[in-house]
C-alpha cells in the first residue's frame, strides 16, 4: 500500500500559496522600535529627572535606586497599557538553548476586595522564576536553593503580543551566573575598562569603549507538513537519514536565483516584526544550499545585538508557522548540503565614534589601529582552544571541519595588506618606523594603510576568524547558538591581552623617556612599538592565509601548537585549563566554580542530544524503515513465486534474477540495521551507567555517535531500492526543493 501521509503532505505543500502580508502604512523608519520602550518613549513617559538618571544608568552603568525604578516602572506600565499589554515577564537566557520566561499579569489585590493593575520598581527589577528546572551544573545545590532574575537596564524592554518583556540576568542568590547574559555583561565591562586605558595612550578624551556585534543568521525553511512527517526533524532538528537528492546545490542556482514567493512573504513579515521590535534588519538573501537563507541586521552594541539575535530566532519560528514553514536553525540539518552558521562580525569602538579596528589617517591613529589588531590576535592566539570551545556544541560539531565551514582549528586571516603591515612593523628598525618631521610632528613609516579598507577584498572563506577591513568576522559560530558564548570568550581574551599589553608598555616608558630625552620623540609611542614588535612575533602562529581544509594545515597547525582537538566533549575541557580560569577570574567574568558548573551543563547537554538522536534513529529504523523495506520485499517475493508458477524453471530463474538480488539485499541490509540498532542500545546502556558527566559525554561521543553513520548508510541504500510509493519519510528532494 502506498504511503499516504507522505503523498498527502507533498501534494499540500505544492499547492500552498504565499500568505499576503500587508506592510504598515508608515515607512520602516517610522515603525522601527514601535514596540520598544526606547529613549524616545522614556523621554515621553518618564519625568525628566528620572529620564536623566536612566540614561546615566544605561550609559555609565551607575546604580539604579529604588525610587527611580518605581518611577520607571510606572512609565513603562502606562506605555504598555496604552498598547494593550496585560502581562509582564522577566526574560532570560538559560544555559540550555533559547530564552525562558514566566508571565505574570499586572493584576493585584487592591486591599479593598477589588483588583487594580500594578507594576512596581520591585517587580521590574527582580523576580524569582521557578528555576529548579533550568540546568545549573550543581551551582544551585552547592550554593543556594533558588536563582533570581534581575533587570538589565542596558537592553530595553519590549512588547510581544500582550506581554511586556523585561531582559534580565539570571543568577543564584550567592551571585553565580546561571545564564549567558551575566558573564557577557562582565566580559563587556572588562574589555571596556582595558581598551579605554589603552586608548588613553592616544586620546585622553575617550571615556568608554564599546564592543560591536553584527551577526549574520543563516537558516533553512521547510514546509511544515513535510517537517511534521519527519520525526527526526521534529525531535532532533536534523535529518538522521535521507539519501542525496539527484540534484542538490551543485548548480549554485539557488544562491543567485530570485527568492521564492512564499519565502519572500515570510521574510517581509519577519522584517516588519523585527523592525517593530527595534532589530535593525538590513539584508536578506538566498544562501548556497537550496531552501537556505540569510538575514543580517546592522551591527549594534554586543549585549543588545545578542538579545536581538535571541529575540529574532524566536520571532522567526513564530512567523514561519504563519506561512506554513518551519525554520531549521540546526547547524547541519541535511548531510551533504551546506550547513548554517552565524558569522559574528566584531569590533571595538570608542564613545567618540572611533572604530578601533579600522585604519586611520594620522600616524597616531594607525599605531592605535595596529595596537588593537595585534592585541586582538594575541587574545585569539593565547586562547584559540577556548574560543573553539565557545562555539562548540553537539550540533555545530557537524559543521566544523566539514568542507564548507570553518575548520576545527582557530586561525586568523588578515589579508595581504594587513599582513604586510605587521611584517613591516616587526622587521623595520624602530628608529625608522617612528620619525619626527618638524612640520607634521610624528611620522610613521608604514605602507599604504588608508587603502586597507578598500583593498581587503581578497577574502578567505575558509578562515574561522578573518579580518574584513574594519572588523573581525568570527565565522565558526553556529546558527543555533547564543552569540553570547563566543562573545564572552572573545571579549575576555582581548581584554586580557590589552591589560597585559598596557602593563608591559607602562613598564618600558621610563626607559624610553631616558634614551629619548632631548628629542621630540614620544616615549609612549616608542614603548608601544617595542611591545607590538614582540607581540607580532609571539602571535604569529595564529596567522594563516592558506586553505584551512587541507591536511597540510592540520599538520602545520599542530606543529604551531594550535588546538587541533575535534571531539566536542574534549574541546569543552578548554574552559577548565589553567590559563582560561586565570583569565576569567582575573577579569571578574567567571569564577572557577562557575566554569566548572557550566561545563557540567555542557557535557550533560551534549549527552542528552546524542541520546535523543540515538533513540530517534533506533525507533525510525525499527518502526519505519525495516517494516517498509520488508513489506516491499514481500511484494517482490510474491512476484517471484508467481513468475515461477507461470514460467518454466529455467526461464523463471532468469526473469527473477533482478528481484532475487534485491530481496537478498533488503534481507542483508535490514539484518545489519537491526543488529546495529541493538548494538547502539547496549552501548547506551553502558554509557548511561557512567556517573561522571564528562566521562559520559566522552563515551557518547566515542562509542555512540559514530554508529549513526553506519546505520544511516544502510537506510540510505534502502531508500534507493525500495519502491518510492512505499517510502514513508519525505525525501531530500522534497524537503529541499518544495517551497
Ligand atoms: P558580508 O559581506 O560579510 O555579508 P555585510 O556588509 O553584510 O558583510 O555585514 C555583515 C555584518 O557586519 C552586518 O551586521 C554589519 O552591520 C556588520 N558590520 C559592519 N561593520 C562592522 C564593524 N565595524 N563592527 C562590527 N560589525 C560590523
Ligand atoms: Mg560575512
Amino acid at each position: 500500500m502506498a504511503n499516504e501521509l507522505r503523498f498527502q503532505v507533498v501534494g499540500e505543500a505544492f499547492k500552498k500559496k504565499p500568505v499576503t502580508v500587508t506592510a504598515p502604512s508608515e515607512k520602516p523608519s517610522v515603525y522601527f522600535g514601535k514596540k520598544v520602550f526606547n529613549r524616545q518613549k522614556m523621554y515621553k513617559y518618564l519625568p525628566k529627572s528620572v529620564y536623566d538618571q536612566m540614561i546615566d544608568v544605561i550609559e555609565n552603568g551607575t546604580r539604579l535606586d529604588r525610587t527611580v525604578a518605581d518611577a520607571v516602572a510606572a512609565g513603562m506600565m502606562q506605555w504598555a497599557q496604552e498598547n494593550g499589554v496585560t502581562h509582564y515577564t522577566h526574560w532570560f537566557q538559560p544555559l540550555t538553548e533559547g530564552t525562558a520566561e514566566k508571565h505574570d499579569s499586572f493584576i493585584e489585590h487592591d486591599g479593598k476586595g477589588g483588583m487594580i493593575e500594578e507594576f512596581s520598581g520591585k517587580l521590574l527589577v527582580q523576580q524569582e522564576p521557578d528555576a529548579s528546572s533550568f540546568p545549573s551544573g550543581g551551582i544551585r545545590s552547592t550554593f543556594e536553593a533558588r536563582g533570581y532574575s534581575a533587570w538589565d537596564p542596558t537592553s530595553p524592554v519590549f512588547i510581544m503580543d500582550d506581554t511586556l518583556i523585561i531582559p534580565t540576568v539570571f543568577i543564584s542568590y550567592s551571585g553565580e551566573a546561571l545564564d549567558y547574559k551575566a558573564p557577557l555583561l562582565r566580559a563587556l565591562k572588562a574589555v571596556n575598562t582595558a581598551a579605554t586605558e589603552v586608548c588613553h595612550y592616544f586620546d585622553p578624551e575617550v571615556r568608554k569603549v564599546v564592543s560591536n556585534l553584527g551577526w549574520e543568521q543563516e537558516y533553512f525553511l521547510v514546509d511544515e507538513g513535510l517537517y511534521a512527517a519527519r520525526p527526526d526533524l521534529l525531535l532532533t532538528g536534523r535529518t538522521l537519514m535521507g539519501h542525496d537528492s539527484a540534484k542538490n546545490q551543485q548548480m549554485d542556482d539557488h544562491y543567485f536565483g530570485a527568492i521564492p514567493e512564499r519565502v519572500q512573504a515570510f521574510m517581509k513579515d519577519l522584517e516588519i516584526h523585527a523592525l517593530e521590535l527595534g532589530i535593525p534588519v538590513k539584508t536578506r538573501h538566498n544562501e548556497v544550499a537550496p531552501n537556505q537563507f540569510e538575514l543580517a541586521p546592522i551591527f549594534e552594541e554586543t549585549n543588545l545585538a545578542v538579545d536581538h539575535n535571541m529575540l529574532l530566532m524566536s520571532v522567526m519560528k513564530k512567523v514561519a508557522r504563519k506561512h506554513g514553514f518551519r525554520v531549521l536553525l540546526h547547524e547541519k540539518p541535511f548531510a551533504g548540503i551546506n550547513g548554517s552558521g552565524k558569522h559574528n562580525n566584531w569590533s571595538l569602538s570608542t564613545d567618540n565614534g572611533i572604530l578601533l579596528h579600522a585604519p586611520g589617517k594620522t600616524p597616531e591613529q594607525n599605531l592605535r589601529f595596529a595596537t588593537f589588531i595585534v592585541e586582538t590576535l594575541m587574545g585569539v592566539y593565547r586562547h584559540n582552544g577556548l574560543l573553539k570551545a565557545s562555539i562548540m556544541s553537539a550540533t555545530n560539531a557537524h559543521r566544523l571541519g566539514a568542507n564548507e565551514a570553518p575548520p576545527a582549528i582557530i586561525s586568523s586571516f588578515l589579508g595581504k595588506q594587513l599582513s604586510e603591515l605587521l611584517d613591516h612593523i616587526e622587521k623595520a628598525d624602530r628608529e625608522n618606523l617612528l620619525t619626527m618631521d618638524g612640520k607634521q610632528g610624528m611620522k610613521m613609516d608604514i605602507p599604504e594603510i588608508p587603502e586597507l579598507l578598500i583593498d581587503n577584498t581578497d577574502r578567505n572563506r575558509t578562515s574561522p576568524f578573518a579580518f574584513t577591513g574594519n572588523r573581525f568576522e568570527f565565522r565558526a559560530v553556529g546558527s543555533e547558538a547564543n552569540c553570547a558564548s563566543a562573545m564572552i570568550a572573545l571579549n575576555s581574551a582581548v581584554a586580557e591581552a590589552l591589560v597585559d599589553f598596557k602593563k608591559r608598555v607602562d613598564a618600558r616608558i621610563p626607559q624610553f623617556a631616558k634614551t629619548l630625552q632631548g628629542t621630540e620623540h614620544n616615549p609612549v609611542f616608542h614603548a608601544i612599538i617595542d611591545v607590538l614588535r614582540e607581540d607580532i612575533k609571539t602571535c604569529k602562529p595564529i596567522r594563516f592565509d592558506g586553505n584551512g581544509y587541507s591536511d597540510e594545515w592540520k599538520a602545520e597547525a599542530a606543529k604551531r601548537g594550535l588546538d587541533t582537538e575535534t571531539s566536542c566533549p574534549k574541546i569543552f575541557e578548554r574552559y577548565l585549563d589553567k590559563e582560561s580560569i586565570q583569565m576569567f577570574e582575573s577579569l571578574g567574568v567567571m569564577t572557577q566554580k562557575e566554569l566548572e558548573a557550566r561545563n557540567e551543563v555542557k557535557w550533560e547537554t551534549y549527552t542528552k542530544k546524542i541520546q535523543i538522536e540515538a533513540r530517534v534513529l533506533g525507533d525510525l529504523s525499527m518502526n519505519h524503515i525495516i517494516p517498509v523495506a520488508t513489506s516491499y520485499q514481500g511484494q517482490l517475493l510474491r512476484n517471484v513465486e508467481r513468475m515461477s508458477a507461470v514460467f518454466p524453471a529455467e526461464k523463471a530463474q532468469e526473469l527473477n534474477a533482478r528481484n532475487l538480488k534485491i530481496i537478498e539485499e533488503i534481507a542483508q541490509r535490514t539484518a545489519t540495521i537491526e543488529a546495529q540498532v541493538e548494538e547502539l542500545v547496549s552501548a547506551r546502556k553502558v554509557a548511561n551507567k557512567i556517573e561522571d558527566e564528562h566521562e559520559k559525554a566522552i563515551a557518547y561521543h566515542d562509542t555512540i555517535a559514530p554508529m549513526f553513520d553506519t546505520i544511516r548508510y544502510q537506510i540510505d541504500k534502502l531508500e534507493l531500492i525500495v519502491d518510492d510509493a512505499l517510502w514513508p519519510l519525505p525525501k531530500y528532494r522534497e524537503l529541499l526543493f518544495i517551497r
